[in-house]
């Protein structure tokens, strides 16, 4: 049964299905193709419909001997995570920089897909999330005939590396998210944003809050083999406290946005859509997937739950707020 297609009634959907309890996945297989931000290489992803309880799994080809390799999008497969998020291992294969198409996933409401990837790279097409969502619009979803699972915090858990921290609390109503990054510069300083999230609060204020990084920086990266493939098509560029991508900002406060936007990329390798508070303070990749870790290792921080969430937080009553400083292109 298919039963969503375009902008509108995949936000119902979506919506619909994170307050519902059925699994969905996509109508049907969907290609798209770009660069990877860090290596620079040509990547085509085709994206699969599939079974109920399949999850999220990335099949890995174009390996050295023709090989392929399965790799499930949890947690524990994460081996690398410092400027990006990466799962799998160099060895056998890998695939890194996906938290942008994670948090799409999320916003979509979908459970089950498989992502066969012909490169070791996630292309980073404009930097957000929106182009994946705008692919998964397209296509539309089905609702699959399993109750959607949900990762349900019942103790807070924390981690913590110096004055920074990630924990995960407590939150019976939905899926809240607390976040907050501080910058030396002057142009981004101290921001602090807090959402209850939905597929729907993610699009009105996450998803088109693009990737920045920092001139100064660029020149030590791509000797290390980073952002070999970043440009200002792809990244908001600072330059001491200057942006120079002549278009400007998307949000005036993008870079906090963006930073949620990653989270929710992160933590959606806990396999199952959160019920808690996820805060942090000056956290990144590394510490998104450290507390889900701490919270996997603790048998009691956590339950898998079926049932309809009470309250009306992973519902979206809040008005359509005017987030956006630009138009987004229809497309
Ligand atoms: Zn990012």
């Amino acid at each position: 049964m298919r039963i969503g297609s375009g902008v509108a009634r995949q936000n119902n959907l979506a919506e619909g299905e994170m307050a519902g309890s059925k699994q969905t996945t996509l109508a049907n297989r969907a290609e798209l193709s770009g660069r990877g931000v860090h290596s620079d290489q040509p990547v085509t992803i085709i994206f699969h419909p599939a079974s109920a309880h399949h999850g999220i799994q990335f099949l890995r080809k174009g390996l050295a001997g023709g090989r392929e390799r399965l790799i499930p999008s949890r947690h524990d497969a994460v081996t690398a995570s410092e400027l990006c998020t990466i799962i799998g291992d160099t060895q056998s294969g890998s695939v890194s920089t996906i938290e942008h198409l994670m948090a799409a996933l999320y916003a979509s409401g979908i459970d089950n897909l498989l992502i066969e990837i012909d490169g070791p790279e996630v292309p980073i097409m404009d930097g957000s999330s929106a182009p994946f969502i705008a692919v998964f619009d397209r296509v539309g979803l089905v609702r699959q005939d399993a109750a959607r699972r949900f990762v349900k915090i019942l103790k807070p858990v924390r981690v913590e590396h110096g004055e920074k921290y990630s924990e995960l609390l407590p939150f019976a109503r939905g899926f809240r998210m607390t976040v907050e990054i501080d910058f030396k510069t002057a142009l981004i300083g101290r921001q602090k944003k807090s959402l209850d999230l939905t597929p729907g609060s993610f699009r009105d204020e996450l998803q088109y809050a693009r990737t920045f990084g920092f001139l100064k920086d660029v020149d030590m990266l791509r000797q290390a083999g980073f952002a070999l493939g970043a440009s200002l098509d792809n990244t908001v560029a600072i330059d001491g406290d200057t942006i120079m991508n002549p278009e400007g900002l998307r949000y005036r406060d993008e870079f906090i946005r963006h930073k949620m936007l990653d989270a929710v990329g992160d933590l959606s390798l806990a396999g199952y859509p959160i019920i808690g508070h996820f805060r942090s303070f000056c956290g990144g990749h590394r510490m998104n997937v450290s507390v889900l870790h701490s919270l996997f290792a603790d048998r009691t921080a956590f339950e898998i739950v079926e049932e309809r969430v009470s309250g009306a937080a992973m519902t979206d009553a809040r008005p359509r707020a005017a987030a956006l400083a630009f138009a987004p292109e229809a497309n």
